[in-house]
C-alpha cells in the first residue's frame, strides 16, 4: 500500500498518471492507453467547478476523481460492451439490474466498471457548494421514523462508511418499507428490486487520500458539509 500511495503522489506531481481498471493507479510508464471506443457510455459533466466543494473536498481530488477515475470506469465499460449491440443499447441501470443475465465474459466488467459509472454519476449530484445541514419535508420525517433522529442516521451512516473494510461505499437506501444504511464493497451498485439509492459516500482512498490521507473519519465528517439534500429529497419523492 505504501508503494501505491507513494506512486500515486509521484504520478500526480509528474502529471502523468495512468489509471487502470478498478481505479488502481500505476506508475509503470507514460505509455498511452489504447484508444477506447467513444461510446455508448459517456462521462457526465460535473454539475459544478472542481474546486466548488473546497475546503471540504479539494479541487485536485475532484479533478482526478472525476476526470481520471470516473472517466476510466466509463472507458472500460465501453470496452466491455464493444461489439455487443444487445448490451451497448441498454442503460447502465438496466445492465446492473440483472447481472446474472449477462454473458459471463462481460459480467465482472459490467459489475465493476458499470457500477463505478453508476455510483459516481450519482455521487457528483449528491454534493454541492453550500450543501450540508439537514433535509426537510417528507425525508426528514422518514429519517426520524426509520432511525429515531437525524443524529442517529448520521451516526449509522458514518459508522458504515468508516467500517467499510478496503474500498467501497456507504449508502442511505429506501428499501420499499423504510430507510436503511448499507455498506457495499468495491463498486457494487445499490440496485435491487424496490430499492432506491438516496445518498452515497465513496470511501475508496482515491476519494480522500490527497487531503485526508488515512483520516477517513475526517473525510466522512467533511462530506456532511456538502451533501445536496435537495437532490436527495427529490430522489426520495420519486422513489420506486
Ligand atoms: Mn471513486
Amino acid at each position: 500500500m505504501i508503494t501505491r500511495r507513494t506512486a500515486l503522489k509521484q504520478s500526480i506531481a509528474a502529471g502523468a498518471c495512468v489509471t487502470l481498471a478498478g481505479g488502481v493507479t500505476s506508475f509503470l510508464g507514460a505509455q498511452p492507453a489504447p484508444a477506447a471506443p467513444a461510446g455508448p457510455f459517456t462521462l457526465p459533466k460535473l454539475p459544478y467547478a472542481t474546486d466548488a466543494l473546497e475546503p471540504h473536498i479539494d479541487g485536485r481530488t475532484m479533478e482526478i476523481h472525476h476526470g481520471k477515475h470516473h472517466a476510466t470506469y466509463v472507458a472500460n465499460l465501453n470496452k466491455a460492451v464493444a461489439g455487443k449491440p444487445e448490451l451497448a443499447g441498454k442503460s447502465v441501470d438496466d445492465l446492473l439490474r440483472d447481472l446474472a443475465a449477462l454473458p459471463a465474459e462481460v459480467r465482472t466488467a459490467v459489475r465493476n466498471q458499470g457500477g463505478g459509472h453508476y455510483n459516481h454519476s450519482l455521487f457528483w449530484q449528491m454534493m454541492k457548494k453550500g450543501g450540508g445541514g439537514e433535509p426537510g419535508g417528507k425525508l426528514q420525517e422518514e429519517i426520524a421514523r426509520s432511525f429515531g433522529s437525524f443524529a442517529k442516521f448520521k451516526e449509522d451512516f458514518s459508522k458504515a462508511a468508516l467500517g467499510q473494510f478496503g474500498s467501497g461505499w456507504a449508502w442511505l437506501l429506501w428499501n420499499g418499507t423504510k430507510l436503511e444504511v448499507k455498506g457495499l464493497p468495491n463498486q457494487d451498485a445499490p440496485i435491487a428490486p424496490g430499492t432506491t439509492a438516496l445518498l452515497g459516500i465513496d470511501v475508496w482512498e482515491h476519494a480522500y487520500y490527497l487531503k485526508y490521507q488515512n483520516r477517513r473519519a475526517d473525510y466522512i465528517s467533511a462530506f456532511f458539509n456538502v451533501v445536496a439534500w435537495d437532490f436527495v429529497e427529490d430522489r426520495f419523492a420519486r422513489k420506486a
